[in-house]
């Protein structure tokens, strides 16, 4: 088996982004860069008070940069041991991981895209669409929708962010769906699946690209089979 470099990593940051959710941001020790692809993960390893070993992947949340920087958006799960250690992190402790690793990376040649998460599913958007947008030359005019499902309006994780990226961007369109709105809201309402029949329609050479939790992937893959799109115009990422 290939024995692949453990890598440590120091925290710079730790904001909550929503009651259980956290964007944490790292330097990696040791080097002057880190390369990575938008959308690849990283596998996080430490051990438990009981002396289990124990890895888990976590998307990078952030678009490579030139300082050996990247990030993670966190979800807490209960009762889970990793992503409460990583959440509940001090600025300045160190973690242990190996990667980059993983193919779920923009399908070349690029093309008007759809964007699906529910929840931490953001976090390899958020690093495709940042690099992306960064550079004419990387996005070329094609359009981009970030199709983002939440419960409530505080759960839309970096929304001034993708707000802003879309007011910049007449070729970026960022469309939060709410399954328990407020009666204010005027946003879309339901799970993001209920509104990607009308986004996307008919296959027309669009890419879709999905990630989040299991039942969500798979109902939003089934209707885009259901609506005739080749299976090799779908990327995702499942989370569970
Ligand atoms: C490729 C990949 C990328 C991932 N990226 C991220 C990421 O960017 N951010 C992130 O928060 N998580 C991400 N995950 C999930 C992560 O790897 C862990 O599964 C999660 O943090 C739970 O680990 P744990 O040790 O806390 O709990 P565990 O003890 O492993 O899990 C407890 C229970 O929760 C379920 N579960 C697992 N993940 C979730 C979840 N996200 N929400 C609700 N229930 C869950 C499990 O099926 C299990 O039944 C990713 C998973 C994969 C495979």
């Amino acid at each position: 088996m290939a024995q692949f470099k453990t890598f440590e990593a120091r925290v710079l940051r730790s904001v909550p982004l929503s009651e259980f959710t956290r964007h944490l941001e790292f330097e990696v020790e040791g080097v002057s860069r880190f390369g990575f692809v938008p959308g690849q993960w990283l596998s996080v390893k430490t051990t438990t008070p009981e002396g289990e070993e124990m890895t888990r992947a976590y998307s990078i949340a952030s678009p490579p940069s030139e300082n050996g920087h990247f990030a993670f958006c966190l979800n807490r799960v209960q009762d889970g041991f990793m992503s409460n250690y990583l959440c509940s992190l001090d600025e300045g402790a160190k973690i242990a991981f190996q990667g980059p690793f993983g193919d779920f990376i923009l399908r070349p040649p690029l093309g008007d895209s759809v964007f699906i998460a529910t929840g931490t599913g953001i976090a390899p958007f958020r690093s495709m669409l940042h690099w992306l947008l960064a550079e004419k030359d990387r996005h070329q005019g094609h359009r981009f929708w970030l199709l983002f499902g939440a419960r409530y309006e505080q759960d839309i994780y970096y929304r001034k962010e993708f707000e802003r990226l879309a007011a910049a961007h007449a070729n970026f369109h960022f469309l939060p769906s709410l399954s328990r709105a407020a009666a204010e809201w005027k946003g879309l309402r339901g799970y993001v699946q209920e509104h990607l029949a009308e986004l996307v329609g008919p296959s027309t050479g669009m890419h879709a690209y999905i990630c989040g939790l299991d039942k969500m992937v798979k109902a939003n893959r089934e209707l885009l089979k259901n609506l005739g799109w080749d299976r090799t115009s779908i990327r995702y990422e499942k989370y569970d």
